[in-house]
């Protein structure tokens, strides 16, 4: 019988946190204890870590999602327990859940079969509390707009034009657009507002875009709330309040110690969505991994036209370092899918929809190697995959000059991984031409940079702008906010912007309907397509499965 993630999960032996932290010459000072298997790094430690030098970066990327799954998070466990299986000194780095998902359709994210993070119920529920903090850091600064407009709007806040949105780390699309402040004048000025998922605000950006505490406080200062009457931004300095939003983030802040399954110690730390925001686990998790171990795995979410990319243009500055070497996951399942076949109809073999859904992964190739980055293929295998699929993704990636290798790491754990360990381990000493950005955000026009990632990243031909996008262009340059670089919203199904253009599409144009200016995080988001910043529940979310029992035993994640 096939164990459930959760299960396998729960057999688990978990170490104390204490021994984990050894592997990495952690010693109990430099932690703070939540339980017994949970705990955060203490910034004293963080700040100690700063001038030592980097081990190496291993970014896990994929192809364009489809419902038959690909299991990133899956690999980077499994790859980061192959690596310490080889002796090297290993660390994971990977984002922490958000209850809209898990509660939704994904019902968890912890990777899974032999290749998770424990404990997986607390990591997949409140875990330390980071989101709850983000979320209440979000409402925070809501309610000290509200109340200033309530108080006399001294900064003469426009509040139709106030474009900070209240946020839940749920999926509950009846609160996408909200009136506030009805009942009559004691209570409060009455205007429309919406929720976004508290993974999509900018506040998680910022968390996990702050190299410290200071840092984190000047980028909350710089948060655009709205505008005045006479069109003037407000920011959070305006309203004088980044000491107390700074407050309530100070923990959240401190990156969260766990284990996997076989006791690689694993940063689990801040969750924006690579679709509606930048996609990547804190700069913070990721820095100190790298002081810790030789070798430390991350992930950026969805296809590597989103995450990767995103990783690359927005994380990497902050990071400081580029990845030196990059994982891209497929699945012979997905590729079928990518190549015209429906979901019902994956688990026969299909050689000719392998080779036409292979375009979709050679695009994400040779994106990730257009930035003079090794690039390494894993087959994350499922029982349904033949000789001859698996074979011929091995041989196309060859040609393009790629080592493809079967990864069997939700099956078997580390020993699934160790071919993927040496082809990565390879590709890491492979001479590669060094890292190259897309493009110098201080040099190039928001419509530059943007017509650069549809075109070079997507595929595309041209990329539309609506009247509004045009008009906030225009306004964006007289407020100096050229420069920054720009954290596309799109639909993760596709290259394109239309989610039903599977493969690799071509002779497509991109609307960009609506810009968003993050200047807490440095970066504009650029909506395009319908896609959402606050997910709605599918008709049998996975919360239908979920329960705990007399003794507490939860069941129903995966
Ligand atoms: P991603 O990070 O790409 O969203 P995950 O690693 O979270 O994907 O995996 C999604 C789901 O697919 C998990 O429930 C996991 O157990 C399952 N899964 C991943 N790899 C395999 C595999 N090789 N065989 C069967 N199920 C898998």
């Amino acid at each position: 019988m096939t164990l459930t993630d959760i299960e396998i999960a729960q057999a688990a032996e978990l170490k104390p946190i204490q021994e984990i932290a050894q592997k990495v010459k952690l010693d109990s000072d430099d932690l703070e204890l939540y339980g017994k298997y949970k705990a955060k790094i203490d910034f004293t430690t963080t700040k100690r870590l700063a001038g030592q030098k980097n081990g190496k970066l291993i970014l896990v990327t994929a192809i364009n999602p489809t419902p038959a799954g690909e299991g990133k998070s899956t690999v980077t466990i499994g790859l980061a327990d192959a690596l310490s299986s080889l002796g090297k000194k290993t660390m994971i780095a990977l984002r922490e859940p958000s209850l809209g998902p898990t509660m939704g359709v994904k019902g968890g994210a912890c990777g899974g079969g032999y290749a998770q993070v424990i404990p997986m119920e607390d990591i997949n529920l409140h875990f330390t509390g980071d989101m709850h903090a983000i979320t209440t850091a979000n409402n925070a600064l809501s309610a000290f707009i509200d109340n200033h407009l309530f108080q006399g709007n001294l900064l003469q806040i426009d509040s139709r034009r106030v474009i900070w949105k209240r946020v839940v780390d749920l999926n509950d699309r009846a609160l996408r657009h909200v009136t506030i402040g009805l009942g009559g004048p004691m209570q409060g000025v009455p205007r429309e507002d919406g929720f976004d998922i508290t993974v999509a605000s900018e506040i998680m950006a910022i968390l996990c875009l702050a190299t410290s505490l200071t840092d984190l406080k000047k980028r909350l200062a710089r948060i655009v709330i709205g505008y005045t009457f006479q069109k003037h931004p407000v920011t959070v300095a305006d309203l004088k309040v980044e000491g107390a939003l700074t407050l309530l983030l100070k923990d959240a802040l401190k990156p969260n110690l766990v284990q996997s399954i076989e006791h690689t110690p694993a940063l689990v730390h801040g969750g924006p969505f690579a679709n509606i925001a930048h996609g990547c686990n804190s700069v913070l998790a990721t820095q100190t991994a790298m002081k810790l171990a030789d070798y430390t795995v991350t992930e950026a979410g969805f296809g590597a036209d989103l995450g990767a990319e995103k990783f690359l243009d927005i994380k990497v500055p902050q990071l400081e370092k580029a990845p030196d070497a990059i994982v891209v996951v497929a699945t012979i399942r997905a590729l079928k899918m990518h190549g015209g076949i429906s979901k019902d109809q994956l688990s026969t073999e299909n050689v000719e929809a392998v080779k036409v859904g292979f375009s979709n992964l050679q695009k994400h190739i040779e994106n990730m190697q257009s930035y003079g980055l090794p690039v390494v293929v894993a087959i994350n295998e499922f029982s349904s995959d033949t000789k001859n699929e698996t074979q011929l993704v091995k041989e196309l990636c060859r040609k393009l000059g790629v080592e493809a290798a079967l990864t069997a790491v939700w099956e078997k754990g580390s020993n699934g991984g160790v071919e993927l360990a040496n082809a990565v381990l390879m590709a890491i000493e492979s001479s590669s031409e060094g890292f190259q950005p897309l493009y110098n955000a201080e040099e190039t026009s928001i419509e530059e940079k943007v017509t650069k990632i549809v075109q070079q990243i997507y595929g595309g031909s041209r990329v539309l702008f609506s009247k509004k996008a045009l008009t906030q262009l225009k306004t964006f340059k007289t407020y100096g906010w050229e420069k920054l670089p720009v954290c596309m919203a799109k639909t993760q199904y596709s290259l394109s912007d239309d989610p039903s253009l599977l493969g690799r599409p071509t002779d497509f144009d991109v609307t960009i309907r609506e810009f968003v200016p993050k200047l807490g995080a440095g970066f504009i988001v650029a909506l395009t397509g319908d896609v959402m910043t606050m997910p709605g529940l599918p008709k049998s979310p996975a919360a239908l499965n979920m329960d705990v029992d007399a003794e507490g035993k939860v069941s129903g994640l995966f």
